[in-house]
This record gives structure tokens, C-alpha cells and sequence, in this order.
């Protein structure tokens, strides 16, 4: 059984790690830069190591610096949490080369399901539909040409090791293709050090939905249910809930049993995210498989009841599930909104100060996830997610009606946040009536901005 655990991120995600680690009578030791070490997470974990300057290439992506430390307070595990190295293979490696344990998939798995385009062929000869698009990597420009245009546009052209939606670039036509795979091609290099690329035909109005997946080492895979992630802005997640109100539920369990087809593919152990987009028809696509705890992962633990990091951890140390499918009962509705310090108003901008006042709201079914305080600073090094704000409730209507009472209360004072915007977005009638798509925020972020006196007014904004 492990006594001490190494929390290798920052933040809300440290935070979340902490108290579960708490919870399991497990000590954490806080690996954090110079930057944090007068974070909340640095105060609540039982001890605390800098293990380097601001920039996370010197800190949370140092992987000797980690090692060290995790050595050094004799820890007996590692835990990555999301971003950062938490999908690193050879982070993965040489814990285990140092006698920790890595929570989180083996090296082989993440590595297989980090190369997207991989993961991609092994989906397709287990029988996973993917989104048609390109056999294999596409060696240059000229091929992309004409890949695309056999398969129709508009076309996505992705980096195999891209995430956070970089290394991404859509065309239309053929004079855009070439361009667009230089594009993204040098962005892949810059952010991920590697420019392998595929292309996949862009799914039209697509909903994001993806499947939370549990297996342990004994080859037992349970899927926790579905979150439909389509409100994005540029690729990333804005709000996630649960369940998706577009499937039915012979889709739902079809996708859900393609999802436990794809992990079991894998060989698949510890927390993972089958994610697909799903057309306007019903037809539904296999995208990636995402090898840790996902931002959103507290929207299936609204729904189930079941704590992922704690399985997560437990899998780590070579337990068994302590259930089987037919004990899943997802149940009511859950919305969650990610709190930004950006500035809606000047292209989402980020905002980082201090902060010099915050309230957050509480009740049933409102969870906070964050490391925010009166008085802490939002760093300009990192991710400028400040919160998590989750609201379960009976059905969608009733958990709208929360988020809204939740968000009226939340106060963040020092630094622009996308509180506002987000308030408004429930109240938006395509929101309310689930017709949105994976277009949403790019189609409606004017509108929402120059929403009139009058709607701002009723939604209590002036
Ligand atoms: P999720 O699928 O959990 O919603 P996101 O795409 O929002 O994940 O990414 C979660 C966090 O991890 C974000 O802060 C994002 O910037 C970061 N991230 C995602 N993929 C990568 C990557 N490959 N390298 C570095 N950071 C990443
Ligand atoms: P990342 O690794 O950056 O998370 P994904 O492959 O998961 O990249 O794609 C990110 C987002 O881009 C998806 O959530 C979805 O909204 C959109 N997307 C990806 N592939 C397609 C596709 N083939 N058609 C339409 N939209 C897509
Ligand atoms: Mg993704």
C-alpha cells in the first residue's frame, strides 16, 4: 500500500489529488516551482519540494527534478494529474525505473494511445469506427493534397502527437491544404518535438461525446458513462455535462460498448477517456483515447457517485474494481463550467493578477473545484483555469437553474474572468434546448457579447 504519493501539477488538479490522497490516509508531497510555493496545495500537502523556476520546462515538465524529488521524500508513487507530463512515456518509464509507481496507464499504452494516429489504426482493426481520413501517416504536402481531396472537404489535418487542440489546422479547398499542413506541421514540432501528421474529413455541427473508462490489472474495463464536451472554444472544453442529451438509449449503448471495445484494445488499465464526435444523424467516430484524469472528470463522479481519483490510485496499487458494470447507475444531470481568467470581451485574453476577493458559491449539488484564495496570484506561466464550478441535480433544467444561482453568487474581484459569460450562455434558448454543437461558442460569442440592455438586465447583469 502506498504511504506517500508525489503530486506532480499545480493548481485546482492539486488540490483535488491532495484531499483525495488525504482521504486514503496517503501523504502527499508537493512537488511545485518557485512560483507556487505559496500556493494553497503547497500549504495543505504534508510537505512541499521546488523543483525549479517558473516555467514549467525547468519545473512540472522537469522530469530528473521530479524523480529526485519523489526519491528524496521517499515516495512510493507519482501522480501527474492532466497536462504537463501526465501523458509523457518516458516520464511513465522512468518512474517505474526508479521504483515508483506511475498512476496512470504503463508506458506502452500511453505511448500507443498518444500517437493519435496509431491509436487510430489499431480502433480501426478492432472494429471502432473512425472518422474516415488518411491510411496511415502523411509524409508531406503534396500527399495531403491529394488524400484530401479523394476523401472531400472540408478536411482536419492533425499532429499524431498533438493535444489541447494544438497542431491542429482545418482547409476547405485544395489551395488551402497545403498551407494548412505547413501550419500545423510546424506547430506539432514546436509544441510536441514531433511532425507526424493524418488527416480525417471535418464532421459537420459534430457533438463532442466521450466515455470515462476504468480498468484494473486484471483485465476488467467498466465504463462509467458518457459527457458530452461540445461547448468549446478553439478546441478546448468550456462547459461538460452529463448525460448527453442527444443520444438515445440504443446509441448511448452502443458508443458505450464501442468505448470498452477501444480500452479493451488497449489492454487498457487505470482512468482513461474514449472521446468521439457524434453527426447530426447519429453516426459516431472514434477521435482519441486520452491516457489520464480528464479535467472533466468530476461531472461522471456527480453522476456515479464513484471517485476516480481514488480508483485511480487503487488500480496503481494493484486492486481489483469493487464493481462490475451492472453496479454503474448513472443518475440525474450534471453541468459543469471551467472559470477562466480571460477576458471574453477582448478574444478571451488572458487575465492573471491577484486576486483581491473571492467568494465561491456552496449548497447541494454545487462542488468547487479549485486553488484560488482571497489574495493568491493567477500566475502568467500557466493555464489560466482558476475553477471548476459542478452542479448536479435532478434532470438538465434543474441543474441550469442551479448553475445559474451558482454562478450569480460566485464573485472573483483583481482579474477578468468568463463568469458573466458563461451566466449568459444559460439563458441562451439554443443552450436550454440542447441545440448546439460543437460551432457554438464560435457562432454565438458575438451575439452573447453585444446581448442587449434588456437580456443582460433579466439575467441580472446590469
Ligand atoms: P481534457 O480533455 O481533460 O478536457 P484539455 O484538452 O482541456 O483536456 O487539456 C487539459 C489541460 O492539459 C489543459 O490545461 C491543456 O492545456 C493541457 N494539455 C492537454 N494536452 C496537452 C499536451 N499534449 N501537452 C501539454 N499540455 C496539454
Ligand atoms: P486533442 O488531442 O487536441 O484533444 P482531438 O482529436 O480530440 O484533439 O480534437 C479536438 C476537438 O476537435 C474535438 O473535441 C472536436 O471538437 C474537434 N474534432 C476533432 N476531430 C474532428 C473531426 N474529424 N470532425 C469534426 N470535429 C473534430
Ligand atoms: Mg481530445
Amino acid at each position: 500500500m502506498f504511504r506517500k504519493i508525489l503530486i506532480a501539477n499545480r493548481g485546482e488538479i492539486a488540490m483535488r489529488l491532495i484531499r483525495c490522497m488525504k482521504e486514503m490516509g496517503i501523504d502527499s508531497v508537493l512537488a511545485c516551482s518557485s512560483e507556487d510555493e505559496d500556493s494553497l496545495p503547497a500549504m495543505m500537502a504534508a510537505e512541499t519540494v521546488c523543483i525549479g523556476p517558473a516555467p514549467a520546462a525547468g519545473s512540472y515538465l522537469n522530469q530528473a527534478a521530479l524523480i529526485e524529488a519523489a526519491k528524496a521524500t521517499h515516495c512510493d508513487a507519482v501522480h501527474p494529474g492532466y497536462g504537463f507530463l501526465s501523458e509523457n512515456a518516458e516520464f511513465a518509464r522512468k518512474c517505474e525505473e526508479n521504483g515508483l509507481v506511475f498512476i496512470g496507464p504503463d508506458a506502452d499504452t500511453i505511448k500507443l494511445c498518444g500517437d493519435k494516429e496509431h491509436a487510430r489504426e489499431l480502433m480501426k482493426k478492432s472494429g471502432v469506427p473512425t472518422v474516415p481520413g488518411s491510411d496511415g501517416l502523411v509524409p508531406d504536402e503534396e500527399e495531403a493534397a491529394e488524400i484530401a481531396d479523394r476523401i472531400g472537404y472540408p478536411v482536419l489535418i492533425k499532429a499524431s502527437a498533438g493535444g489541447g487542440g494544438r497542431g491542429m489546422r482545418r482547409a476547405v479547398s485544395v489551395e488551402e491544404v497545403r498551407q494548412a499542413f505547413r501550419d500545423a506541421r510546424a506547430e506539432a514540432i514546436s509544441a510536441f518535438g514531433d511532425g507526424s501528421m493524418y488527416i480525417e474529413k471535418e464532421i459537420q455541427h459534430p457533438h463532442h461525446i466521450e466515455f470515462q473508462i476504468l480498468g484494473d490489472r486484471f483485465g476488467n474495463i467498466v465504463q462509467l458513462g458518457e459527457r458530452d464536451c461540445s461547448i468549446q472554444r478553439r478546441r478546448q472544453k468550456m462547459i461538460e455535462e452529463a448525460p448527453a442529451q442527444i443520444l438515445s438509449p440504443r446509441l448511448r449503448m452502443k458508443m458505450a460498448k464501442a468505448a470498452v471495445e477501444a480500452a479493451k484494445a488497449a489492454h487498457y488499465v487505470s482512468a482513461g477517456t474514449v472521446e468521439f464526435v457524434v453527426d447530426q444523424t447519429g453516426k459516431f467516430y472514434f477521435i482519441e483515447m486520452n491516457t489520464r484524469i480528464q479535467v472533466e472528470h468530476c461531472v461522471t463522479e456527480m453522476e456515479t457517485g464513484i471517485d476516480l481519483v481514488r480508483e485511480q490510485v487503487r488500480i496503481a496499487q494493484g486492486m481489483k474494481l469493487p464493481f462490475r458494470q451492472s453496479d454503474i447507475h448513472p443518475s440525474g444531470h450534471t453541468i459543469e463550467v471551467r472559470i477562466n481568467a480571460e477576458d471574453p470581451e477582448h478574444g478571451f485574453a488572458p487575465s492573471p493578477g491577484k486576486i483581491r476577493f473571492v467568494h465561491f458559491p456552496g449548497g447541494g449539488g454545487v462542488r468547487i473545484e479549485s486553488a484560488v484564495y482571497t489574495g493568491s496570484r493567477i500566475s502568467p506561466y500557466y493555464d489560466s483555469m482558476i475553477a471548476k464550478l459542478i452542479v448536479h441535480a435532478s434532470g438538465r433544467q434543474e441543474a441550469i437553474h442551479r448553475m445559474r444561482a451558482a454562478l450569480e453568487e460566485l464573485t472573483v474581484e483583481g482579474v477578468k474572468t468568463n463568469i458573466d459569460y458563461l451566466y449568459l450562455i444559460m439563458f441562451h434558448k439554443d443552450y436550454l434546448l440542447c441545440r448546439f454543437d460543437t460551432s457554438f461558442i464560435e457562432e454565438n460569442t458575438d451575439r452573447i457579447l453585444k446581448w442587449d440592455q434588456t437580456s443582460r438586465k433579466r439575467a441580472g447583469l446590469q
